[in-house]
């Protein structure tokens, strides 16, 4: 089956920033009384992904955007689960979103609400994960995914920068699939604790500089949202048979 893999920069992009998939930061246009609270703790949620449309995201109509929020606060809110509240997927129309920046909710602008580090999606690149149809069904089956040879349970070898990708099958962690978020579902994108980015790493220090949270590794990886330490974020339609998809964030480790 066909995945991208997308590449990520600290670079801003020369085409118009709103157009361009990103990872934190704030989503350009969006009114404040639309941001996401946590059903938690009543705090505005962090953004976490903003997805553009195309060919790696085939379910996200053309003039949408899918928005991705969690809530960050360090206390107990249960952002892993699709069901908590305390993370929010948005489609949103380009029609509901201002061409001008807009002021921001209030959360924000206090620090209650943290704000991720902004980083681009410079290029997708498309592959092939030469896995059939059934070995697909099966790698997404908490079941007869234990029945795969390893090769194909882990087919990605635990490196980060293959387990962040749009489409394909799951790729797990070590404990494999599970039954949430419901099924009828199928994988849209999903992104590792640690992002590969190709600037230098004292540039992605600059970049991070101050804001007391982030880590980069050895390696030159941005670890920045609190993804359960070192879990993976799974985005889902879980409504796969329906003309628009409904989003669905899972976070496992
Ligand atoms: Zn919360």
């Amino acid at each position: 089956m066909q995945l991208w893999t997308p590449t990520w920069t600290i670079t801003p992009p020369r085409a118009d920033p709103s157009s361009v998939s990103h990872f934190g930061g704030v989503p350009y246009g969006l009114p404040a009384e639309r941001w996401p609270v946590c059903a938690q703790c009543g705090v505005v949620m962090t953004p976490l992904l903003c997805l553009e449309p195309g060919p790696w995201l085939p379910r996200v109509p053309e003039d949408h955007v899918a928005l991705v929020f969690k809530c960050e606060d360090e206390g107990i809110c249960d952002f892993w689960d699709g069901e908590s509240g305390a993370n929010a997927c948005l489609l949103v129309s380009r029609a509901e979103l201002a061409a001008q920046p807009l002021l921001l909710p209030a959360d924000v602008v206090d620090g209650r609400t943290r704000l991720l580090p902004q980083v681009w999606v410079g290029t997708w690149e498309p592959s092939d994960d030469g896995l059939t149809a059934e070995q697909s069904e099966a790698l997404d089956d908490p079941v007869r995914f234990w029945d795969l040879p390893e090769a194909i349970q882990f087919s990605h070898g635990f490196q980060t920068a293959r387990l962040t990708k749009a489409g394909g099958a799951p790729y797990w962690t070590g404990n494999g699939p599970d039954d949430d978020p419901p099924r009828p579902r199928h994988l849209l994108f999903q992104i590792d604790s640690a992002i590969m980015v190709s600037d230098s790493r004292d540039a992605l220090v600059e970049h991070v500089a101050g804001d007391g949270f982030s880590e980069i590794d050895d390696d030159g990886a941005l670890s920045a949202a609190n993804l359960a330490l070192d879990g993976i974020a799974y985005l889902f339609d879980i409504t796969p048979q329906a003309a628009r998809p409904t989003l669905r964030l899972v976070v496992k480790r």
